[in-house]
């Protein structure tokens, strides 16, 4: 398939599209970001890549982290795991604290804040060193030693996470959290600082695509927890708009507030965009339109 005219259509599509949206408030740090910034990625499991506008660029993962963080914790931790966290998608905003009291402290998904609240304290009980190792995993997955984190973006919501705070105390007083809340959060934080390109985000996610195997060649999951990992990010992946993003997308895919978007089609490829401007449930709105348009044109959609 010729991805390079599809990407340029959708492009040129996408730019004449109305304006709206608006860059997330709730980091200050990430309001300061260009609002017009679009990029967009696909790698085919040939290895091929396709990238259009500012799809080199480095932006906030965000909540994007959670789906690698999940897979580490599910390649340490096995289907235990669920002991803690449920599969069930949560029809909530990303950072809604109702659901946790009458399901006692167990929250819903790894991908609404609760639940990726839950994995970093599994990660933090079983790493040695949570955040080195989890970096190098993450450079490992997308084969770029140069990933870091942002340390005044994962300050600057250090200073004004109070709803995270709110949910790990939360949490911890049904005993789901094994550590001390702020070196739990100290670590969400960070991972959801961490920055990278669409181009690297799309070799990151490859493994999602090709049955747990990584771009380079590495099994970090079995091709059923890859499989049931997809599955999530098909139910819960962009919160109370995962159904939307199934209707209209049909691909597996998490959003970050950052503005990316990560999607990928099983034995065929992975996309990633970028886009600032996000919708009032904190997914990308041109993001999701490129989406669209792409599984549209193409008819490359699970579904
Ligand atoms: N760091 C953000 C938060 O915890 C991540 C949320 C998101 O990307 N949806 O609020």
């Amino acid at each position: 398939m010729n991805y390079t005219a599809i990407l340029q259509e959708i492009y040129q599509q996408i730019k004449r599209l109305p304006v709206t949206g608006t860059v997330t408030e709730t980091i200050p740090e990430l309001a300061t970001i260009d609002p017009n910034k679009f990029g967009m990625h696909l790698t085919t499991l040939n290895g091929d890549d396709f990238g259009i506008g500012n799809s080199d660029e480095k932006f906030s993962i965000q909540s994007i982290s959670k789906t690698l963080t999940v897979a580490m914790a599910f390649s340490l931790l096995g289907e235990r795991m669920w002991e803690r966290v449920g599969v069930e998608p949560s029809g909530n905003p990303f950072n809604s604290l109702v659901q946790l009291e009458y399901e006692k402290g167990m929250p819903r998904n790894p991908f609404i804040n609760a639940g990726a609240i839950v994995v970093a304290d599994m990660l933090v009980s079983q790493l040695k060193d949570p955040k080195k190792e989890f970096l190098d995993f993450v450079r490992m997955l997308s084969g770029s030693p140069q990933i870091d984190f942002n340390r005044s973006v994962a300050e600057s919501e250090k200073q004004t996470g109070f709803r995270n705070v709110a949910l790990a105390n939360f949490i911890k007083s049904f005993g789901n959290i094994e550590n001390d809340v702020d070196t739990v959060l100290d670590f969400y934080f960070f991972q959801c600082s961490i920055e990278m390109s669409c181009k690297e985000l799309a070799h990151a996610f490859f493994f999602f695509a090709n049955g747990g195997i990584t771009k380079s060649g590495r099994q970090v999951l079995t091709q059923s927890q890859a499989k049931r990992l997809n599955a999530l990010m098909q139910m819960c992946g962009f919160y109370d708009e995962s159904g939307e993003f199934t209707y209209k997308v049909g691909l597996p895919g998490k959003s970050g507030i950052g503005g990316g978007i990560a999607a990928l089609y099983p034995k065929n490829f992975t996309v990633t965009t970028w886009s600032p401007r996000l919708n009032e449930k904190g997914n990308s709105e041109l993001g999701m339109n490129a989406l669209e348009l792409l599984t549209t044109k193409t008819g490359m959609s699970i579904f």
